[in-house]
Order: structure tokens, then sequence, then C-alpha cells
């Protein structure tokens, strides 16, 4: 089955479901929440515009620690702000502990997708959990 490319995370996975114009999918990897258009002859997927910038963050870190099984403390809160933050400033949800804003440090930033979590029991700035 083909790849459709994730443009959150850019890891391309294979879409299960069935493909219909504006259907929102759940990238399997981020958990960001997006939705799927044609374009021309293929398929691809958008950042969700059905959802206000602090929807689409919290419902991509519920995703994300859901499909892997971590936790949020009390340090969430600060750190969703701190997102929000970093969204309005510089248009994306930059990692607020990280101070380049490259699409690697786009939360959930790849050091945490690639298993700091596992290894060190958090993420860098501690908004997951193991
Ligand atoms: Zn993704």
């Amino acid at each position: 089955m083909e790849k459709i490319l994730c443009p959150v995370c850019q890891v391309a996975f294979t879409l299960k479901e069935e493909r219909e114009e504006g259907k929102h999918v759940t990238c399997p990897v981020c958990g960001a929440v997006l939705s799927l258009h044609k374009e021309g002859d293929s398929w691809v997927l958008h950042r969700p515009l059905h959802l206000t910038p602090e929807e689409e963050i919290r419902q991509r870190i519920e995703n994300f620690a859901r499909f892997r099984g971590y936790h949020f403390n009390e340090m969430k809160e600060p750190l969703v702000a701190g997102l929000l933050k970093k969204y309005e400033r510089y248009g994306d949800f930059y990692c607020p502990c990280k101070i380049d804003n490259i699409p690697e440090n786009v939360c959930p930033c790849l050091e945490t997708r690639s298993g700091s979590v596992e290894k060190d029991g958090r993420c860098h700035c501690g908004l997951f959990w193991k």
C-alpha cells in the first residue's frame, strides 16, 4: 500500500483506512491530527484547519502519550503554554526548552520520538514521562 507523508514529523506511514476528501487522520508516529486531501493524482495530509492551535497541540501530545504509554505531570500546563507561545512567535510548536526553532524540535521532537523517554525516564523538557 502507498505511504503518505506526515507534514509534522516528516515520516511516511501506511494509511490503512479508506481515503476520503477532508477525512481526519492521526499520524501513528507523532500523534498529529491531520486532514486528508486529494491533490492531482495523489493524496496528501495537511495540518488541521478545523482545530485551534491549542486544540491541535493538546490532541497531538495526548495521542502521542497514549501511543507510547507515557504520562504527564504538573509540568504539563506550563509546557503547553510554552508551546503555544512558540507557535505564536515562530509559527510552529517548537520545543519550549530548546533554542533552535527547527523541524526536528517540533513537539514531539525527534529526540523524544527516537526514544529519549525510554532512556532518561522523561523527555528533555519534562512533558512526557515514562
Ligand atoms: Zn507525524
